[in-house]
């Protein structure tokens, strides 16, 4: 899907689901690019709330999730706003949600977003020049040697010989997990 323009999905939704009393100007509506752990997230700075949903995580899903998502943060948004209850996923959250759901004319919400979420990718890649493996890393450490070539030519002892080169990685998407390539003295 592409990316959805928030403000009308949430002002049609404020209208089917909460008679329109989230207030539009006490709130900030964002994607965001670096948000990759979660789908979406409410929080309030003052009195200013503000939802985020996650770019990474939801543009390559169907814009159902992205629907689906917004609803949740706008209960909390609700909850906090205008019930001025502090609870999370508590009763009233519950309650909302359920009412909604019962609806069933909108996204189905649940309490939590399960949509899977993309591994970030990898900063570094680090290259063994005598065996030629590639192993991705989130950040470069110091002192680690291939531990395959360590054993195969050095009887399973470190040797700075076969030091990894640390590099960027090649512009692709994000590369398998830390297999532990390396190894420190
Ligand atoms: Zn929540
Ligand atoms: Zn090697």
């Amino acid at each position: 899907m592409g990316v959805l323009c928030l403000p009308p999905l949430f002002h049609r939704y404020n209208r089917a689901f909460f008679a329109t009393a989230i207030p539009y100007h006490q709130l900030r509506l964002s994607w965001s690019r670096r948000m990759s752990r979660a789908a979406g997230s409410y929080r309030r700075r003052g009195g200013l709330g503000q939802i985020t949903l996650s770019l990474p995580v939801l543009s390559p899903l169907p814009a159902s999730a992205t629907h689906s998502t917004l609803m949740h943060e706008m209960i909390h948004a609700w909850v906090d706003l205008v019930l001025q209850r502090r609870e999370g996923h508590g009763p009233c959250f519950r309650a909302k949600m359920g009412e909604i759901n019962g609806q069933d004319m909108g996204p189905t919400i649940s309490i939590r977003h399960h949509f899977p979420v993309p591994p970030s990718p990898a900063s570094w890649q680090a290259r063994c020049d005598c065996c030629g493996v590639v192993t991705p890393y989130q950040r470069r450490v110091k002192g680690l040697a291939c531990r395959a070539c360590c054993g195969r030519f050095n009887g399973g002892c470190w040797d700075q010989r076969f030091l990894l080169r640390f590099e960027a990685p090649p512009p692709t998407g994000p590369g398998p997990e830390e297999l532990g390539l390396g190894w420190q003295p």
